[in-house]
């Protein structure tokens, strides 16, 4: 069952807009922006800052900018440029024109910081980086004036373009805003707009020997491009005084843009700091920034996420004011209801038991006669038809589909028992092959020839229904189980390192029987394997057949509510 979107939290940000768009602010304007920063991927979190901005943007018929956020030489990669595009392109929000870069302000930064210096406003200061945090104090603390704080313009302004220069070293001396270090806001406490960094960029290479800090670039960014609601993460909300300081005081070509702060997403059983999934790839507890456990973009779609469905999952959780972290049970069943609609079913066999059909035909040869039954494509999708496939005498069953001594309630095959093979034919086991240490390797049964297509004339019924591979003709697969890349919900809550909380067993791998159509689904599709769950098609290095599970078929979430509702 999907989430009933009655159900759906709110989004005070959409009111603070169409309040705006009433009053005429920014003369009715909407000018949205996601400002990346090119040195990591792209993850779950982040896709609520996409959707935010993009769908608000398309509301109120304005426009949604990709930016890249690059001021730091030391950290960011066109590689990473590449990969947001690509991401935010399947995730639904292709650019609808050459993304934007605050690299490219730098000269206009620079130009507006001389006019600040000039105006008194912004000295350098020569102490290291220590004693500066020292002299910021704290709340209730008072701040330490800089002895450089009253440097005179001319000597500010000469030292600030020499720096510019590269005259100094990394660290030697910052630029820094002169507005009050008394103020309750240890922002306003005289922030540094610039640093040395000697480093590469990888988009103006060795031009500057000075970069702006997050909070001198970003507001600036946003005025230059015109944006109107500048949407952030509640960790900026202390920033809030100092990005309207530096926009009061600036010369601008546009309205002031308005920050708004927002609720980040976080998941249960997820991490989302760039640093820590880094850190993920870096120490090889995953295989790669795509690898389906992981939370980024490319890993959700490997993993078979279908965008609709996170897009659907963000709009349903809303925007808040106030930090929460939403079951990830809940993503899942937008994926499950989305994947049941559309996904194709497919019989596979996860952990595979051979039985034969003793009373099978064999034809002149010897061999067991090959038959094809028509099995339904999908249920929820009546255009989707049906396919033809092989079944046999001999075949593979699910291993836990047998027991030769069954525990109470046990409604699935056991010797004396018939139960129904999908769409085939009735079968009773009769006895089962051990190997020396006792364990089942092989099931004997008969089939009644009068049940094909499942159901039998003289109307007996059978407590189970069985998926099946006919042995010939089934396709090795390799299939990828996965359980939670951290077991606690809140990873790190024990401990305070999240690490602890990984789960070492969080995937599984298995040499599984598939029926012959599943050799050629492309790769990224994802079927539903009866009784199993939804699967995403991949493949091996070796290009062999690999599906990744996505999501199992229980929804998880109904039951988490009905005990939250208890
Ligand atoms: P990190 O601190 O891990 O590096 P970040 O927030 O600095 O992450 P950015 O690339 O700067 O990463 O983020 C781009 C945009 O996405 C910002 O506007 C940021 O507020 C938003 N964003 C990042 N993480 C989340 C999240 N978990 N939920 C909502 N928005 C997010
Ligand atoms: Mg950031």
């Amino acid at each position: 069952m999907a989430p009933d979107p009655d159900n759906a939290a709110g989004n005070f940000i959409r009111d603070l807009i169409a309040d705006d768009q009433q009053q005429n602010t920014f003369g009715g304007r909407v000018h949205t922006r996601f400002p990346p920063e090119p040195n990591g991927y792209l993850h779950v979190g982040h896709a609520k800052a996409i959707s935010l901005n993009n769908e608000l943007a398309q509301e109120f018929g304005g426009d949604c900018n990709l930016r890249f956020d690059d001021t730091n030489p030391d950290t960011e990669d066109m590689a990473f440029v590449e990969a947001a595009i690509e991401d935010l392109t399947w995730f639904g929000y292709p650019p609808s024109g050459d993304p934007l870069y605050a690299s490219d302000y730098f000269d206009q930064l620079y130009t507006w910081a001389e006019g600040l210096v000039e105006a008194g406003l912004a000295y350098v200061d020569e102490q290291d980086g220590d004693t500066i945090s020292a002299q910021r104090g704290g709340f209730g603390q008072p701040g330490v004036e800089s002895p450089h704080r009253d440097r005179p313009v001319a000597e500010n302004l000469d030292l600030l373009r020499r720096m510019r220069a590269g005259d100094f070293a990394d660290n030697a001396m910052v630029l820094r805003a002169k507005i009050d270090m008394q103020h309750e806001n240890m922002q306003l406490r005289d922030p540094i707009m610039y640093r040395i960094r000697h480093g590469h960029h990888y988009r103006t290479g060795d031009e500057w020997s000075i970069y702006p800090t997050y909070d001198w670039a970003h507001g600036q960014s946003d005025a230059i491009e015109g944006i109107t609601h500048s949407l952030c993460t509640l960790e900026f909300d202390s920033h809030r005084p100092l990005y309207d300081w530096f926009l009061e005081h600036l010369p601008l070509p546009s309205d002031q843009p308005r920050q708004t702060e927002f609720a980040r997403l976080e998941l249960t059983h997820t991490i989302t700091s760039k640093r820590k999934l880094a850190q993920l790839v870096a120490d090889g507890v995953v295989d790669g920034w795509d690898d389906p456990r992981l939370p980024t973009l490319r890993a959700l779609r490997r993993r078979g996420y279908p965008p609709s469905a996170l897009r659907e999952f963000t709009e349903f959780i809303g925007v808040a004011r106030t930090n929460s972290r939403h079951e990830i049970e809940l993503l899942e069943s937008f994926v499950r209801t989305e994947l049941n609609r559309t996904a194709l079913r497919r019989l596979a066999v996860l952990r595979p038991l051979r039985l034969v059909i003793t009373n099978w035909p064999t034809d002149e040869a010897g061999n067991p006669v090959v038959e094809y039954v028509d099995l339904v494509n999908n249920p929820e999708d009546s255009d989707a038809g049906t396919r033809q496939v092989p079944f046999s005498g001999e075949l593979y069953i699910e291993h836990d589909d047998f027991k030769l001594d069954p525990p109470p309630k046990y409604y699935r095959l056991t010797p004396g028992r018939e139960v129904r093979l999908r769409g085939a034919y009735f079968v009773t086991a009769t006895d089962a092959v051990t190997d020396d240490a006792g364990n089942v390797i092989e099931v004997r049964a008969t089939y009644d020839p009068d049940t094909r297509g499942g159901s039998s004339p003289d109307g007996r019924k059978v407590k189970s229904t069985m998926h099946w591979v006919s042995a010939a003709e089934a396709v090795d697969a390799t299939v990828a189980l996965y359980e939670r890349l951290f077991s606690a919900e809140v990873p790190g809550a024990d401990t305070g390192d999240p690490f602890d909380d990984l789960d070492p067993n969080s995937r599984e791998l298995l040499a599984a029987k598939v029926e012959p159509a599943l050799a050629e689904v492309p790769a990224g599709d994802v079927v539903q394997f009866e009784r199993l769950g939804y699967f995403a098609a991949d493949r091996t290095a070796d290009g062999a057949p690999l599906f990744h599970r996505t999501v199992g078929l229980r929804d998880e979430w109904a039951n988490i509510q009905k005990r939250q509702n208890r």
